[in-house]
C-alpha cells in the first residue's frame, strides 16, 4: 500500500497534492523523480523539503526500483545547499521514520536544514528508556 497502487492515499497525501499542483508551493527543484520545495514551518533560515516524485510512504517502503530516486534526493540536497550558500557553512539532512522517528507526513522527505547553528536534538525523549 506503499507505493502508487492506492489511489485514496495519494489524493489525500499533502506532499501529492503539492507535486500535482494542487497546494501553490514555492519549488526549488523539479525533475521527473524529485521535487524540492519550502517547508511551511520552516525551523532555520534554510529549510527545504526533498521529496520522491511518486508517493512511497516511508524509507521502510523503499525498494531496488527506487534507488535512483533515493539518490537523487541525496545530489539534490547538494546542489540547494549550493545554491542557497551553506554548503560550506553546513548543513543537517534528516529523514524521519514512523513513530518513535517523529514522522509527520508519509511520503518519504529529505529536509535540508541550516543557515545558522544547529543543535543536536536527536536523543531519545528520555535517556533511561534507552536499554
Ligand atoms: P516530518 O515531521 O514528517 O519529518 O516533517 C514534515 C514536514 O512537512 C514538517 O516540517 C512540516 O512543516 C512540513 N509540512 C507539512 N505540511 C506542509 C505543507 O502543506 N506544505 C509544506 N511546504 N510543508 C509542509
Ligand atoms: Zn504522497
Amino acid at each position: 500500500m506503499s507505493k502508487q497502487n492506492n489511489h485514496d492515499i495519494m489524493t489525500d497525501c499533502v506532499f501529492c497534492k503539492i507535486i500535482r499542483g494542487d497546494i501553490p508551493t514555492d519549488m526549488h527543484y523539479v525533475s521527473d523523480r524529485v521535487v524540492a520545495f519550502s517547508d511551511i514551518n520552516p525551523i532555520a533560515p534554510v529549510h527545504i523539503l526533498i521529496i520522491p516524485v511518486t508517493h512511497i510512504a516511508s524509507m521502510n517502503d523503499i525498494t531496488d526500483d527506487d534507488a535512483e530516486t533515493i539518490a537523487e534526493l541525496f545530489f539534490v540536497a547538494k546542489k540547494i545547499a549550493k545554491e542557497h550558500g551553506i554548503a560550506e557553512s553546513g548543513y543537517k539532512l534528516l529523514i524521519r521514520t514512523g513513530r518513535d522517528g517523529g514522522q509527520e507526513v508519509p511520503h518519504v522527505h529529505l529536509h535540508i536544514i541550516g543557515g545558522a547553528p544547529l543543535a543536536e536534538g536527536i536523543c531519545p525523549c528520555k535517556s533511561d528508556d534507552v536499554e
